[in-house]
C-alpha cells in the first residue's frame, strides 16, 4: 500500500512544497502527505537546538508520539547569509521577533523579517549578497527517528523584494542562474531545485525499505 507520511508543521507553503515532492516520485509509488491531524491544538515543540538536523529530529520524535505507527515528518530550515555570518539560520523563522525589530500595523511576520533582512543589509553591494537556503528533514515513527535528508541552494539577496509566490524570503531570494526569484517560479521547478525539494529526495533515498 503505498504510504502516508503526516507532517508535523501547520505551515501551508511547506505543506504545498512536500505535496509537490511526493507528487513528483509518483513513478516510485505514490506517497500521500497530510498535515498531522489537530495539530495546532498540541503544544509546540521546543526548537531550541543549534542545528537545522538538532530540531528536525527532536521535532519529528516529539509528534511522533502523537499519532502512534505512523510516519511523522518534521523539517528544520531557514536562511543562511554570508554577509550575516550565516544569520538568521536557526533563527529564520523568528528573525525580526527576536531581534527586537519594531512591528509595522498589518505587517505579517514574513515580511516583519523580510524587512528587518533589508535593513541589515543595507549598504551591502550585490557581489557581497550571497547566501543559501538550508533544509535537514527527518523521519520518526514511534519516538524513534529512523531516516534524515539534507538540502540547499544558493542564491543571492536582492535589496527589494520581487514575486508574490512562495513564502518567507523568498520574495528576496534571487536564483542566479534563472534570473528570477524564488517568488517567480512554479512550484515544479521549486521542487526541482529547492532546498526543501532536494532534502526531501535524500531523506527517501535513506528511508527507502522502511516505509511501509
Ligand atoms: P522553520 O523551519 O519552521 O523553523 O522556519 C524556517 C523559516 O525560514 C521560515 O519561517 C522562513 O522564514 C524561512 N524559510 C525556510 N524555508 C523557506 C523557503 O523555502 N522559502 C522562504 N523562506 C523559507
Amino acid at each position: 500500500m503505498a504510504p502516508t507520511i503526516y507532517v508535523a508543521s501547520t505551515n501551508p507553503g511547506k505543506l504545498l512544497d512536500f505535496s509537490v515532492a511526493a507528487g513528483a516520485l509518483g513513478e516510485r509509488g505514490a506517497i500521500t502527505i497530510l498535515a498531522l491531524p489537530g495539530i495546532a491544538a498540541i503544544l509546540q515543540a521546543p526548537e531550541d537546538e543549534e542545528t537545522f538536523e538538532g530540531n528536525a529530529r527532536a521535532k519529528a520524535i516529539y509528534y511522533s508520539h502523537f499519532l502512534p505507527g505512523e510516519l511523522m515528518l518534521a523539517d528544520d530550515s531557514g536562511l543562511e547569509v554570508d554577509a550575516l555570518n550565516g544569520h538568521p539560520g536557526v533563527r529564520s523563522a523568528r528573525y525580526a521577533l527576536d531581534s527586537g525589530a519594531p512591528t509595522r500595523d498589518g505587517e505579517s511576520v514574513d515580511q516583519a523579517n523580510n524587512n528587518f533582512l533589508l535593513k541589515e543589509m543595507a549598504g551591502i553591494p550585490a557581489p557581497q549578497r550571497s547566501a543559501r537556503y538550508r533544509c535537514v528533514l527527518a523521519l520518526a515513527r514511534n519516538g524513534e527517528c529512523f531516516a534524515t535528508g539534507e538540502g540547499a541552494v544558493n542564491g543571492q539577496i536582492l535589496a527589494e523584494p520581487i514575486g508574490t509566490g512562495g513564502f518567507g524570503y523568498d520574495p528576496l531570494f534571487f536564483l542566479p542562474a534563472l534570473g528570477k526569484t524564488m517568488a517567480q517560479i512554479d512550484l515544479d521547478t521549486k521542487h526541482r531545485l529547492s532546498h526543501r525539494g532536494r532534502a526531501f529526495r535524500a531523506l527517501l533515498h535513506q528511508a527507502q525499505g522502511k516505509l511501509s
